[in-house]
């Protein structure tokens, strides 16, 4: 069976298709010919999924997952949330990001937060459902490591002494919000295609 990943990272795609249960092969957009992004006009991480996987879904007819993923912290009420990617700018600028964030932050005693994955799968008959991943933590004080991407360097995870950027992938792979998320629906294929 075919699945598509709503995704154009194609590393992203190569990965999860190496993941699979045996019988389940991934395409990307790239492989079903969408080339535009996808419009993610929602206020949440849960409907900016649903909406990227209804797209596809609507016009190709096959199923579909579709992942959406953020920071959200306590005393700033979820932000950056759904904005994590562009929340100083549209440039994308992860540095940038961090420091409006710790800026922010600043006045807070409260430096609590969770990362937070929703991945939104649409069966052949069109249902739909959704598998979340949190991993809590706070804020750090200052940016601390230099693995990984975007807010890694000032997130450290609740039992840790180390951020997210300090830590190797393979610990950061077991522990993420995007790991448990993914588990979640590679144990729901397994049952329910394998
Ligand atoms: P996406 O939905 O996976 O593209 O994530 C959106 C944005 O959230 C990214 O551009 C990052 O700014 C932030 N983000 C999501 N997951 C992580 C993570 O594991 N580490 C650091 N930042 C992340």
């Amino acid at each position: 069976m075919q699945i598509c990943f709503a995704s154009h990272n194609e590393n992203k795609v190569k990965e999860m298709n190496e993941i699979m249960p045996e019988g389940i092969s991934i395409v990307g957009l790239k492989e079903l010919g969408v080339t535009n992004e996808i419009p993610e006009t929602g206020s949440t991480l849960e409907e900016n999924s649903q909406l990227k996987a209804n797209y596809v879904f609507e016009k190709y007819a096959i199923p579909v997952f579709a992942d959406d993923s953020g920071l959200l912290v306590n005393a700033l009420n979820g932000e950056p949330g759904v904005y994590s990617a562009r929340y100083a700018g549209s440039e994308r600028d992860d540095n940038k990001n961090m420091n409006l964030l710790l800026d922010r932050l600043s006045n807070h005693s409260d430096r609590s937060a969770e990362f937070k994955t929703v991945i939104t799968y649409i069966d052949q008959k069109g249902a739909s459902k959704q598998f979340k991943g949190i991993v809590n933590g706070i804020i750090a004080a200052e940016k601390r490591g230099s693995n990984g991407f975007g807010y890694d360097p000032i997130f450290q995870p609740s039992n840790y002494d180390e951020t997210f950027a300090e830590l190797t992938q393979t610990v950061k792979n077991q522990i993420s919000h995007r790991a448990k998320a993914i588990y979640k629906l590679l144990e729901y294929l397994q049952l329910n295609h394998g």
